[in-house]
């Protein structure tokens, strides 16, 4: 049976026996959004306070309606007490990679998003699923597909939720591309490409170039935009992939790829075109139609994306993705809705990605995929 959230448990007891409205604990940040939060509030534990949960995900934190910042994992003391400060986190609501596992006694975490380098992810979300708290993954899931496998056992196992960062599944542009893909309004889709990617020219010692801790460069880091476009863009699975490498600063990017391309086929003859790299700037998907055709450019940041089709603009106005995501995988967990990115639409990437350093690794090879058609699509 799926573990009922404490709040959503909690709402459902004191409203039944009392005919009271319960409040439930009040979300630790007083600064709430623009709009009020809805009394069920998932509180989320956010695992790993680097760039992405200090400037996406905890200010998106303060504008969601469904879920709040509910206690914080941290090796570094110092940024602990920053975070308790600035989000007012009480003490026994942050905790270490020691301590950790003491999580499954604190009630007013429901869930816990995993935001480490992706060697981390599998043992932090098996983890949180062990402690009995919904888990956020972080993309690309893991490194292998035994990892995402092993996550989905443990979270199968534990009856808890389990949604992947996917942020995009949650915005307008790319639910929009869906759309024009579900409805034929261009006709088939013929070809799709998606390109991801950005020049890296930082710390050559961080974890995203050492592939111990990221298990590959840009297919992992950005390679997984890419492939998603390429999907959401005709709304199959593909059924075999082929894949080239390219490297022109190899003392730089000595341990991870630093161009990939890759061509997928998918049923019914439509062909896909995948780029990555972490050494040029693209961000574009494009879907070429017996009719027409659309595009998203940029279609992968953190917006506003910009879209357009042969009939004209795509047009909506700019939310934070990273709200949007999280509150739909609040409402998911609280009242059954569906879940956009699911764990099996990581394990699903991460087949791929597999697939695709296979090919390489193989001279090129195509390399058949054995995909289910109905397999990780989310809601
Ligand atoms: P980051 O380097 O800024 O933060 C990583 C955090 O992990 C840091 O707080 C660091 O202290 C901690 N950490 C713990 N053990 C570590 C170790 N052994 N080595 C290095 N750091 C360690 O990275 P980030 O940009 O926040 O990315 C974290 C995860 O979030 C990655 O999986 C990344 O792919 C994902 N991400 C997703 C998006 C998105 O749009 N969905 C955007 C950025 C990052």
């Amino acid at each position: 049976m799926e573990k009922m959230s404490r709040r959503s448990f909690s709402n459902k007891v004191s409203q039944g026996v009392a005919g009271t409205v319960f409040l439930g604990s009040l979300p630790l940040n007083c600064a709430m959004g623009p709009a009020a939060r809805s009394q069920q509030s998932l509180g989320i534990a956010l695992v790993g306070l680097g760039s992405y949960s200090t400037n996406q995900l905890a200010p998106a934190l303060e504008q969601t309606q469904h879920c709040h910042l509910a206690g914080i994992v941290t090796g570094t003391p110092s940024k602990a007490r920053t975070w308790m400060q600035k989000y007012d986190i009480e003490e026994s609501h942050v905790y270490n990679y020691e301590t950790f596992d003491q999580i499954a006694n604190d009630a007013s975490v429901d869930a816990v998003y995993v935001v480490l380098p992706n060697s981390m992810h599998a043992e932090y979300a098996i983890r949180a699923a062990q402690a009995g708290k919904h888990v956020i993954c972080e993309k690309p899931m893991g490194i292998s597909v035994a990892e995402c496998d092993a996550i989905i056992e443990a979270c199968r196992k534990a009856g808890v939720k389990l949604g992947m960062g996917y942020r995009l599944h949650s915005e307008p542009y790319t639910q929009e591309i869906k759309r024009l893909v579900r409805e034929k309004t261009f006709g088939d889709v013929r070809y799709v490409m998606g390109e991801a990617a950005y020049i890296s020219r930082g710390n050559p010692d961080q974890w995203r170039l050492n592939k111990a801790l990221s298990g590959g460069g840009a297919l992992m880091n950005m390679g997984v935009y890419a492939v998603q476009s390429c999907i959401y863009g005709c709304g199959k699975n593909p059924v075999a992939v082929s894949a080239q490498e390219f490297s022109t600063r190899p003392d730089y990017f000595k341990d991870t790829d630093e161009t990939i391309l890759a061509q997928l086929t998918f049923p019914g003859g439509i062909v896909g075109s995948v780029m990555t790299s972490h050494n040029a700037n693209a961000n574009r998907l494009y879907a070429s139609c017996d009719s027409g055709w659309f595009e998203l450019n940029p279609a992968n940041n953190y917006g506003p994306l910009s879209g357009r089709t042969s009939s004209g603009p795509i047009q909506f106005p700019h939310e934070s993705q990273q709200k949007l995501q999280m509150d739909d995988f609040a409402l998911h967990v609280l009242e059954g809705a569906p879940n956009r990115a699911p764990g099996e639409m990581g394990k699903r990437d991460m087949i791929i990605v597999e697939a695709i350093y296979r090919s390489i690794r193989e001279g090129g090879r195509t390399i058949p995929l054995d995909i289910p058609q109905d397999y990780g699509f989310g809601g």
